[in-house]
């Protein structure tokens, strides 16, 4: 990378490295310097369709293991991933520039979710239903056959086994298609889980274009379900296409959550919040906490605070790029287009001009305070380390606040008085909320209201949305 001859990488396809039919690769660039990468293959039908019959193939047998050995061959690949995280750390980072930080925290994340459903598949099992004497009857939880898994570039390996772990575990077969931006570390899992054990072609990866690779995957007959994270055009066109086929669409969106912060909170909890909303992946993150909504009398000095923090963030060492160049464009246009509608950051609002952040794709990170609630900076999604602020007076103009917004897919509430806290969680309409910075974890399910779409990552939901019930009866007459 970044001398000599690209490293050129295949599509993996029953369990080894696999040409494009159409002999073309696509490049890649790293974002913190933009340099040259590896490449990639630039998937078309014919390898979607070699995938997918790869995965059809190995999937019955895979249904029939047991529960335990299933169980035990996604336990070693946990194991694979640990052991292989320097080098997923390396091939994430060359692709997305991010901080070391947070790739061990992504790596950590990405062994995690296989361990999770390593164990609660062990008691992922249907239930009996009594209909009165004669009769017996219960359900079985069977896999659909072959998943589509669609991710992005925002935490590639992270979205990826969130969405490939609890499909395995539920007897299924996938073919992942990560974003063109960042597919390497999905081709390293699949070499991974391989020399872990897992079965040849019950993970594979096309890797290319949405339009090239990923449209015809989820239009492919063979495959029975999608799960898809990333941006609501494309998760309404691939809906588009789940509806023609009659198919079960998982679809994790955008956001554009609120973090609402009451006078009596604990002030330094909430400032550090709103800092990781601007710092977390450089808030290129789908569940970024990127509205401040703050008590009035509280505003002016909490706004100050995060300022003041989010200035001392270093590029490269606490945030890292944006990771596309269209994403990088997109950041600087919403500042653009917020200072045509007269909105002043209070810092921030463009590119480092200079040193070697000015090389990659950095953006400063960004406050704009007490925003018209109607000005777009204020109701998109950005996906980029950008703040709006708004005081409000009491509960209920928070609570409108928080669910002024097409989106639904996370809240956060600061209080002093828990009760306030609760009341408000209940009510904000979103697919998860934390009070007082409660964690969210693996165990709990994720996912969205509204336009943040439908369906659960996560938690034993996912283990559900990746298996279909079936109920069978006997009758016990003689
Ligand atoms: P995107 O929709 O452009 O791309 C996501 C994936 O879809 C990529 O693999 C891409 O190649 C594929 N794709 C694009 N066009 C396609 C098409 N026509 N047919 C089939 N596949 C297609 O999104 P992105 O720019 O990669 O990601 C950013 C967006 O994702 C943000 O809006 C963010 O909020 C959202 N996101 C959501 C979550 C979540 O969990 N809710 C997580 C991460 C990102």
């Amino acid at each position: 990378m970044g001398e000599g001859m690209p490293v050129r990488h295949r599509h993996w396809i029953g369990g080894r490295p696999d040409d494009p039919a159409g002999g073309a690769y696509l490049p890649t660039t790293d974002p913190s310097t933009r340099l040259p990468g590896d490449e990639i293959a630039a998937g078309s039908a014919a390898d979607v369709d070699r995938a997918v019959a790869a995965a059809a193939s190995a999937q019955p047998s895979w249904a029939g293991w047991s529960g335990a050995d299933r169980a035990e061959v996604l336990h070693r690949v946990a194991d694979a991933i640990e052991a292989g995280a320097g080098g997923l750390m390396e091939v994430e980072r060359a692709c997305t520039g991010k901080t070391e930080g947070q790739l061990r925290m992504e790596i950590g994340m990405s062994a995690g979710y296989f361990r999770y459903y390593a164990g609660v598949l062990r008691a992922h099992h249907g239930r009996t239903i009594d209909l009165g004497a004669g009769n017996h009857a219960y359900t079985r939880l069977e896999p659909y056959g072959v998943v589509a898994a669609i991710t992005p570039w925002n935490l590639p390996l992270n979205q990826a086994c969130r969405a490939l772990a609890p499909a395995l575990a539920a007897g299924n077969a996938v073919v992942a298609k990560p974003s063109e931006f960042t597919s390497v570390s999905t081709l390293s899992l699949a070499r991974l889980a391989g020399g872990a054990g897992l079965p040849a072609g019950l993970l594979n990866v096309v890797t290319g274009t949405g339009p090239d690779a990923g449209t015809p995957l989820a239009a492919h007959p063979a495959v029975r379900r999608v799960t898809f994270t990333g941006s609501v055009a494309t998760g309404r066109h691939l809906a588009r296409i789940a509806a023609g086929r009659l198919i079960p669409l998982t679809l994790e969106l955008g956001g554009k959550s609120p973090l609402v912060v009451f006078a009596d909170a604990d002030i330094d909890g909430a400032v550090a919040a709103a800092v990781s909303a601007v710092a977390f992946n450089a808030g290129q993150v789908c569940s970024a906490t990127t509205r401040l909504l703050v008590e009035a009398p509280a505003h002016d000095a909490v706004v100050g605070r995060v300022v003041e923090a989010v200035e001392r963030l270093r590029p490269g060492a606490d945030f890292g790029p944006m990771i596309t160049e269209a994403q990088f464009r997109k950041v600087l246009d919403h500042f653009d287009d917020a200072k045509r509608q007269g909105a002043v950051p209070v810092t921030g609002g463009s590119a480092y001009d200079g040193g070697p952040e000015a090389r990659g794709r950095f953006v400063r990170p960004t406050v704009y305070a007490r925003v018209p609630p109607d000005l777009r900076i204020a109701r998109e999604e950005v996906f980029g380390p950008v703040l709006v602020t708004m005081p409000f007076a009491d509960e209920a103009e928070a609570l409108a606040l928080a669910n002024d917004t097409d989106y639904g897919l996370v809240g956060a509430v600061w209080s002093g008085d828990a009760a306030r806290g609760l009341r408000l969680a209940e009510r904000i309409d979103a697919g998860q909320v934390s009070v007082n910075g409660g964690a969210l974890g693996i165990e709990t399910p994720f996912g969205g209201f509204k336009s943040s779409g439908y369906g659960r990552e996560k938690g034993v939901e996912a283990l559900h949305e990746y298996a279909q019930v079936k109920t069978v009866s006997l009758s016990l007459r003689p």
